[in-house]
């Protein structure tokens, strides 16, 4: 069992007051909030180790440098990647999945196919849909279904050896569905496609194991797992980011430069130009010892029950619907309420010191496909408690009444 108020009294922004009342802080999808050990981490580098990696001799030099390499040891051991090579920084899940497809430019011709779901992010649908214009091939979409669930048997339907690459979400932020991605992995391969999983929403709940999955490529971003901002991770099998071309040119990417002709570093560095986010790279490392140390299992347990409690209390209020009912969800309940709009019980009820996201989520096409204009998203951490569910509800019953 998890002492929740002591885990609560690690992150200090909990302990706020918004708009006189205490927070209650159910955006995690869009970015968690940071431990005491992390805010500390970052102020730590700066007053003690601060200086730019992989350049000099001097000592401060070495030390960054083997702090930002012990935390891609960690990252590697978190997720259980062969090499330590095979772990890149990036600023998120989105320079990630733009590094990936920018890199199959160089791969795709007229007639090949790329593979989207129907739940993806904007972030997962725009750089594949912005490759196919440069290239000529086709983006083609695996449908849903009412529940928030990929319809997978048509997902084998379009398969074919045409498809050269398959991009999917483990976990959907808009709705919270958990994605059958092993099997989808799995049938990619089948066809010779190469697959890559848009881990953004599943690292803050699950430790994913690469090697296991035997996904290509793995992207995700450390701000939604207690780590910093403008932080994140793209994993790649050795042998495709040997393949990929570079994506930014610079230094630290490079062998030898001439006006002639440029070569590039050996894997991780040619994917990795110019001073990175030393500060966040390393915290992110913190970031995740504290959540190995919370445990995992113990945070899916939490959520879980978070979840099954904010969702039956929810189906109690007349005219809510929840969108994404799927069996196989993590803890975010995505839902409206009839002839209300989200956005208007968003404002309402962050006045009594609850944050939700309202809208589209980044996800319009998934809004498009439900008719609606946006949903309330309540998305839980391991820290929410229970009783923040119920003033949550309450608060939902209030401005329900206000706006009907
Ligand atoms: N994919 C998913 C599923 C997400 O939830 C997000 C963040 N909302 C992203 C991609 C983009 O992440 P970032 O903005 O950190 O690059």
């Amino acid at each position: 069992m998890l002492d929740i108020q002591k885990i609560r009294a690690d992150f200090p922004i909990l302990s706020q007051k918004v708009n006189g009342k205490p927070l209650v802080y159910f955006d995690n999808g869009a970015t968690s909030q940071k431990p005491q050990v992390v805010i500390d981490a970052i102020s730590n580098y700066y007053q003690e180790i601060n200086a730019n990696i992989h350049r000099g001799v001097h000592t401060l030099s070495q030390l960054a440098t083997d702090a930002y390499e012990v935390s891609r040891a960690k990252v590697q051991n978190h997720i259980n990647a062969k090499f330590p090579h095979e772990v890149l920084f990036t600023s998120g899940t989105t320079f990630g999945i733009n590094l990936v497809a920018n890199g199959f430019a160089s791969i795709l011709k007229p007639g090949d196919e790329v593979l989207v779901s129907a739940l993806e992010h904007h972030s997962n649908i725009v750089p594949w849909q912005m490759l196919c214009e440069k290239t000529g091939a086709t983006l083609k979409v695996i449908p849903m279904n009412e529940n928030g669930e990929l319809i997978i048997s048509e997902y084998d339907k379009l398969l074919s050896t045409k498809t050269k690459i398959v991009t999917v979400n483990h976990i959907s932020n808009a709705l919270g569905t958990i994605n059958p991605i092993k099997y989808m992995i799995d049938k990619a391969h089948e066809v010779g496609a190469a697959i890559l999983i848009d881990g953004a929403q599943a690292v803050p709940h699950l430790k994913p194991d690469v090697q296991a999955l035997d996904c290509d490529f793995y992207a995700f971003s450390g701000h939604k797992m207690c780590g910093p901002t403008g932080t994140g991770i793209l994993y790649g099998k050795e042998a495709w980011l040997n393949k990929l071309p570079p994506y930014q040119g610079g230094g630290e990417m490079i062998k030898e430069v001439t006006f002639e002709k440029t070569t590039y570093a050996d894997l991780p560095h040619k994917f990795e130009a110019g001073t990175p986010n030393i500060a966040g790279g390393i915290v992110l490392g913190t970031a995740i010892d504290y959540m190995n140390e919370i445990g995992f299992e113990n945070i899916q347990k939490q959520e879980l029950e978070l979840l099954d409690h904010a969702t039956k209390q929810l189906l109690e209020i007349e005219g809510v619907r929840i969108f994404g009912t799927s069996e196989a969800k993590t803890s975010v309940v995505s839902f409206n309420i009839d002839g209300i709009h989200p956005y208007d019980i968003g404002t309402i009820i962050d006045k009594l010191g609850i944050a939700v996201r309202t809208g589209h989520h980044c996800a319009q096409p998934i809004m498009n496909f439900f008719g609606i204009p946006g949903t309330i998203r309540a998305s839980f951490s391991f820290y929410n408690t229970k009783e923040e569910i119920d003033i949550m509800i309450d608060a939902v019953k209030k401005a329900k009444m206000m706006l009907s």
